[in-house]
């Protein structure tokens, strides 16, 4: 990038109507983590999405997309460029028969409180889980033996280079943890689940249920980014830490969690660099006891 004022000429060639200088990026993060971004912009249409992503490929910008930011660790420094996020209007869902069409930044659990809504099941497993729909298929996020691959039938998809363009379950490669988005860099808009009709009442309780179980073994009571590595094939990462030792480990402000090791937590003034070498510790020592690499699910942006 860049001379002094790209941040100007960008807003005047592409005229987004919502952004913000420096913007700290700790209050967009579950973690409450994260020094300032060059320039945040929230987008609300798909033309203003398409100009400020071709703006920034086109010139050299470094970009990078949040969702609400609870499966992300952003360094102290920030970010040297554009965070981009989607607006409101990118977060309405409709039922239509037994589907729901929403758009990506509705909050997972408002979209499987909608399906309880419209007596639909099969996103009960979601509704504790605190992310965006786009971050959720972007990960495949999952629990309690769900995941969004279950119910994607569909979706909308900006792909910098060639624009908007229609993706079926197939086409979006879904792994643990894993979608084509991850690889290729697109931008999930809007998506079609498909759930199946059920009854409202039992749909709630076990929502209910669910959310009890999360209460009673995870540290919602502090900021975090829910668990930080990936399962290890054939093992759980949580109990593989518990095993090392390293249960309520600290380093500055940043914990394993006593409650539930497979987390780390914030406990008021953690920072990134905390959190990273808690994360180096952890691997190192899980990895000299059992062999076990374990990988981080979360992701880490780095100031460029
Ligand atoms: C307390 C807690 C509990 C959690 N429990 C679970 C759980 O049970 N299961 C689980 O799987 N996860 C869990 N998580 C992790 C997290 O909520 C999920 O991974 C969630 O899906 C992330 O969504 P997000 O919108 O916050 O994405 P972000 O954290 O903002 O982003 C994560 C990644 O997704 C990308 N992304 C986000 N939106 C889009 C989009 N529209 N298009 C393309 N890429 C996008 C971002 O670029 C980034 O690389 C938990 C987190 C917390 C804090």
């Amino acid at each position: 990038m860049k001379g002094e004022n790209w941040r100007d000429a960008l807003i005047a060639e592409v005229k987004p109507e919502r952004y913000r200088y420096d913007e700290p990026l700790a209050g967009y993060t579950s973690f409450r983590i994260g020094g300032p971004a060059d320039l945040l912009v929230e987008v609300n249409t798909r033309a203003e999405l398409a100009e400020l992503v071709g703006y920034c490929e086109r010139t050299g910008l470094p970009w990078f997309f949040l969702g609400r930011g609870t499966n992300v660790l952003v360094d102290d420094a920030g970010f040297r460029g554009v965070v981009l996020r989607l607006g409101p209007d990118f977060a309405r869902i409709t039922a239509e028969d037994h589907c729901l069409r929403a758009g990506a930044a509705a909050p997972l659990a408002l979209v499987a409180e909608t399906a309880a809504r419209h007596g639909l099941s099969g996103l009960e497993f979601a509704a504790g889980i605190p992310g965006s729909l786009g971050g959720g298929i972007f990960m495949n996020a999952g629990s309690y033996g769900g995941e969004l691959k279950d119910v994607v039938v569909a979706a909308e998809v900006y792909q910098p280079g060639t624009g908007f363009a229609s993706l079926n379950r197939e086409e979006l490669q879904f792994g643990y943890r894993s979608s084509i988005l991850q690889k290729t860099g697109g931008i999930l808009v809007e998506a079609l689940l498909r759930l199946t009709p059920g009854d409202e009442a039992a749909i709630r309780a076990r929502m209910k249920e669910l959310n009890a179980q999360r209460r009673a073994k995870q540290p919602l009571e502090y900021p975090s980014a829910g668990s930080v590595f990936k399962r290890p094939e054939g093992a759980f990462a949580g109990k593989l830490i518990e095993e090392a030792g390293l249960k309520g480990r600290r380093i500055g402000q940043a914990q394993v969690s006593p409650k539930h090791a497979g987390f780390i937590v914030n406990l008021g003034g953690a920072t990134a660099r905390d959190v990273l070498a808690l994360i180096e510790e952890v691997q190192t020592a899980v990895f000299q006891r059992t062999g076990f690499r374990l990988e981080p699910e979360i992701r880490i942006l780095r100031r460029e």
